[in-house]
């Protein structure tokens, strides 16, 4: 199977694993190899809840059983779409209380730039350096990584970037801005985390301008910060709030909230302002629906503080620089990108899965599914902490 995945998927990259997966149950995956690997990724945040969890399972067979795809994105009034966009309303604060459901995280990115050029009337879209949002042209042009970028200009116009937590660029904020989009925690820069202060005074930029504060949470959202969203803990509401992968529980997915008066400007002049087939598909809408009743309905979000701590207390090791993020989303800076590959194939040799940051690779990638137990956590660390002493520091 590796010969042909090398030879008929496409690459992105001259060295992938080329794993080869058998199943995935908890918070282990099963190689055709016979072994079983502890998962310290989650698919990249994505399976909040672990690997085929019953409850998302159940919920795709049963829908499944019902019907699959009816009808493009905004016709029909199917019951699992309508009741996720239900549920979401009733967890996320006034005023968002409108989603619009769609296939990936990039594509809601792209839909959220649109609705505030459309809701302002205005161009300009301020974004971050080092910030990732995606890869479609829309996403990667709102992206500050010049690396992946280059090749492909030109690219949107209009967009400028600013740099995270620095208060003096929030002058560059102005009417004539559109949009501000920011991570809430950002993701491929190493799992930075904001100053409680700066997104109070972000927020208030905003609003003094009238540009609408985007919030990216497609990594941190669905409780891997022990909040639903991120945001929840700086005291503040965004105008649009970007959501996916683990929204998804394991299922291609993303989404985009506002308020009402802001979403209803899809509607008209023109009409079909975002258009998709597949968005709202009910048979993803089911596995998030089953996702998101687990997330509010468990206790997993109050114990991700507790898992935070336990990691961090664990990990302590001389070659182990700082560890940066919040929750269950934790970047280990081990120094260098040579390095940290290196120890991730030690953990991956002694059955633990980690990973590393896409634009910092020198810090390992920590983002679990929620439900890892304590006993998980310390198998996994104690993997890390023997890769440490044994890989030489080069
Ligand atoms: N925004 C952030 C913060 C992300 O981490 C990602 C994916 O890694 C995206 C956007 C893009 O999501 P997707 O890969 O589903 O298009």
């Amino acid at each position: 199977m590796q010969t042909d995945f090398f030879k008929f998927q496409a690459q992105t990259t001259p060295y992938a694993a080329g794993f080869e997966v058998e199943k995935a149950v908890g918070s282990y995956i099963y190689g055709k190899d016979g072994r079983r690997y502890l998962d310290f990724v989650a698919g990249v945040s994505a399976n909040t809840l672990g690997h085929s969890h019953p409850k998302i399972v159940n919920a795709i067979k049963e829908q499944a059983e019902k019907y699959l795809h009816v009808m493009v994105y905004g016709e029909y009034a199917q019951e699992k779409p309508v009741e996720l966009c239900r549920l979401l309303a009733e967890a996320t604060p006034d005023p968002l209380s409108v989603t619009y459901l769609v296939n990936s995280g990039a594509e809601a990115i792209d839909g959220s730039l649109k609705l505030a050029k459309r809701y302002t009337g205005r161009e300009e879209i301020i974004s971050f350096k080092n910030s990732y949002h995606g890869n479609t042209h829309g996403a990667l042009s709102v992206s500050g990584n010049e690396y992946h970028k280059r090749e492909y200009r030109p690219l949107l116009p209009m967009v400028s970037f600013i740099g995270f937590n620095e208060e003096k660029d929030l002058e560059k904020i102005t009417e004539r801005t559109a949009c501000v989009l920011l991570e809430t925690i950002q993701g491929a820069a190493g799992f930075l985390v904001p100053d409680k202060e700066y997104m109070q005074k972000l927020k208030r930029r905003c609003e003094e301008t009238g540009a609408l504060l985007i919030l990216d949470e497609i990594q941190p959202g669905f409780g891997r910060t022990g909040k639903l969203f991120a945001f929840e803990h700086f005291g503040i509401v965004p105008d649009i709030l970007v959501m996916g992968k683990g929204m998804g529980g394991g299922v291609p997915v993303g989404a985009f909230m506002a308020s009402e008066e802001i979403m209803k400007s899809l509607t008209h002049s023109p009409k079909l302002g975002h258009i998709t087939t597949f968005g709202g598909n009910p048979l993803i809408a089911a596995a998030s629906l089953a996702t998101l009743q687990e997330v509010l309905e468990s206790n997993l979000m109050e114990k991700v503080a507790e898992k935070e701590a336990l990691f961090r207390s664990l990990l302590i090791h001389p070659k182990i620089k700082n560890i940066n993020g919040k929750g269950l989303m934790l970047a280990v800076n081990l120094g260098s990108p040579e390095y940290t590959l290196e120890v991730a194939k030690r953990c991956m040799e002694k059955g633990l899965i980690v990973f590393w940051q896409l634009y910092r690779n020198e810090y390992m990638r920590i983002s679990p599914p929620l439900t890892l137990s304590k006993a998980e956590i310390e198998e996994g660390c104690k993997i890390i902490l023997e890769a440490l002493d044994e890989v030489e520091y080069f």
